[in-house]
């Protein structure tokens, strides 16, 4: 294989541009020449693509976001979006193409292998929700982000004697909030894998004053039916009953846009290197990602018909130490 692109999709994830970097240098160190395409798959219809030389990704290891830029095309998930994006690709003469992104974006490039062309994954959302990486690029930065934004509501809720909602990100997916909550000592954690009773939530605020404490913290899953505007909505005009008054705070993209941690460039290198291993293996259709220490290749059917679990485990050790 001598020539290959790399484009960036769906939600951006700090240590995208790790990643990319990872797939140019290695993919130079093969021989191989390497493009990158701008804004997802919308710059592979439009063949928005620009050559990457080593030089072009230096200094990129540590930003946060995607210097390609990303984007959500609809246009891709129809036959003709995808042939426009293979005759691009055709006509250019590259031979390989790495996804970097979520679930999403790897069912596009999942339906572009399936047309032929070798194709290859790289596990890359905050949201870990993606079969076939325990841990995928961007949650452990977006992870830390919402750590902080806990341990400074916690001072500030302390300080009046208040309860905090708090919601963070991760679509369909309780991982970042489950672990958010653990780490940061919440009170309640509640996520989408668990049916949760308002009123529950409600006697863990009332307990969690009666036993003198100085704040609640309830971390709430984006994707959680029960979400911050739901409880907020749902304890309504009557907070009194629950001891503190209660605020809400959604975190949203904030906790997308930091430089990545250690972990997230160290993955994103291992992982977009792997990519291009997996190409001039002549391998095509597989997701590549971390799974117990060690970079595997995971087929798309496996990845795309499977849903990860939780660790409900650590939801309950969670609730037995908040009190
Ligand atoms: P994140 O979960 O981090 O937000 P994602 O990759 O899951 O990222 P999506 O918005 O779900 O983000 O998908 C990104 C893009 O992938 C879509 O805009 C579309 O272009 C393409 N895509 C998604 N699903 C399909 C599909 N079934 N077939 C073809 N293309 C798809």
């Amino acid at each position: 294989m001598k020539r290959i692109a790399v484009l960036t999709s769906g939600g951006d994830a700090p240590g995208m541009n790790a990643a990319i970097r990872a797939v140019v240098r290695g993919g130079v160190a093969r021989g191989m020449e390497a493009f990158g395409v701008r804004y997802g798959y919308a710059g592979l219809m439009a063949d928005n693509m620009i050559p990457l030389g080593p030089r072009d990704v230096g200094g990129i290891i540590g930003r946060g976001g995607t210097i390609l830029g990303s984007a959500r095309a609809p246009e891709f998930r129809t036959e003709a979006g995808r042939m426009q994006a293979l005759h691009n690709l055709n006509a250019r003469g590259i031979e390989g193409l790495v996804v970097i992104g979520g679930n999403g974006s790897q069912a596009g490039a999942a339906a572009l292998a399936q047309m032929g062309f070798a194709v290859v994954g790289v596990a890359s959302t905050i949201d870990n929700d993606l079969v076939g990486s325990d841990i995928t690029i961007g949650v452990d930065t977006a992870l830390e982000v919402a750590l902080e934004a806990v341990d400074r509501l916690k001072v500030t809720a302390s300080s009046h004697g208040r309860a905090f909602l708090i919601e963070v990100m991760g679509r369909g997916c309780g991982y970042l909030a489950l672990m958010t909550g653990l780490a940061g000592g919440a009170e309640a954690i509640v996520i989408p894998e668990v049916e949760t009773d308002p009123e529950e939530i409600a006697g863990v605020i009332r307990e969690s004053y009666e036993h003198g404490k100085p704040h609640a913290v309830v971390v709430v899953a984006e994707g959680a039916k029960l979400n911050a505007a739901a409880l907020m909505s749902y304890f309504g005009q009557h907070q009194e009953r629950l001891g503190f008054e209660v605020r809400a705070t959604i975190l949203g993209h904030v906790q997308r846009g930091d430089d990545p941690t250690a972990s997230d460039r160290v993955l994103a290198t291992q992982l977009g290197a792997a990519a291009v291993e997996q190409l001039a293996q002549g391998q095509s259709g597989v997701l590549v990602g971390m799974i117990q220490g060690q970079v595997v290749a995971t087929p798309y059917a496996e990845v795309l018909s499977g849903s990860k679990p939780i660790d409900l485990n650590l939801l309950a050790l969670a609730q037995m130490l908040n009190r």
